[in-house]
């Protein structure tokens, strides 16, 4: 491994559904089934003076309004709030390829997307004839992935490896075949882009399972695997908890509500 460097990380919110979104949504075995629990959507920005990645391609407004989700912006939008330019941006890691992570990789004409090999198999091979495991993933996102492929614009991974100085993914398995956690080194010490490894703070913390699911055994092995990997519980990001926005301090009042700075200690 070369020497790392150190980051400064952001949350970048671009979509959510509040209306129609409850408990028994996000937790196997949650307490109260029936009680309201909305969901974010996030991409994430990783960069330092030598590079600038993005975590997740997100999904736009067709697939929200599919779906019955809502679309804020654009993932290329919020990033541009950042001073990032999705069209330049070289490296975007696609923890899994579920709809809401994989969705506008046309925004990112000079990408080289880093995906795990299980992943590719996963969204590509036997499982996909099931409803259960190709609800999550949306056709056209998989088929613009293998045609990236054949364009060489796909870097495989196989496992845990590291992708710059300072940043590594972890393959965990659970919520899909191939999903990963990405690692970032901080100021405030290793940080964890949990991605879908947690959805929320709950999922991790009172271990309690995400309904949609590959492996069950996985999903909470990589809870193990996430706490083992960062600096402590406050360095953990969930992937799509709005307790993220309220406990990180915004880039600036501008941006309260959409844009969370990760890479320092939590407010309060
Ligand atoms: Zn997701």
């Amino acid at each position: 491994m070369s020497d790392p460097e150190s980051y400064e990380i952001f949350a970048v919110k671009y979509g959510s559904m509040v209306e129609n979104r409850f408990r028994r949504d996000n937790f196997i075995l949650a307490d109260d089934h029936a009680a309201p629990m909305p969901i974010d959507y996030y991409v994430w920005a990783i960069r330092n003076e030598n590079r600038t990645l993005v975590v997740d391609a997100g999904f736009d407004y067709a697939e929200a309004e599919k779906r019955g989700r809502k679309v804020d912006r654009l993932p290329r939008d919020g990033l541009e709030i950042l001073g990032i330019d999705a069209a330049t941006v070289e490296d975007v890691i696609i923890t899994h390829m579920h709809y809401d992570h994989a969705g506008t990789l046309d925004d990112f004409p000079a990408a080289r997307f880093h995906v795990q090999d299980a992943e590719m198999q996963f969204a590509t091979g036997r499982h996909m004839c099931q409803q259960p495991f190709a609800m999550a993933f949306t056709c056209d996102h998989v088929v613009g992935m293998v045609r990236r492929v054949f364009e060489g614009r796909v870097v495989f991974h196989d496992g845990d490896e590291e992708i710059a100085p300072g940043i590594t993914v972890h393959k965990v398995g659970g919520h899909t075949m191939g999903m990963m956690f990405v690692r970032v080194l901080t100021k405030r010490g290793w940080v964890v882009l949990a991605s879908d490894s947690t959805h929320f703070y709950e999922n991790l913390e009172a271990t309690k399972p995400f309904p949609i699911v590959y492996s069950v055994a996985d999903m909470i092995s990589g809870y193990d695997k996430i706490k083992a990997h960062a600096e402590s519980g406050s360095h953990i990001i969930p992937g799509h908890d709005p307790l993220v926005l309220a406990r990180y301090p915004a880039l600036n009042s501008a941006t309260e509500g959409i844009i969370g700075r990760l890479d320092v200690d939590p407010k309060g």
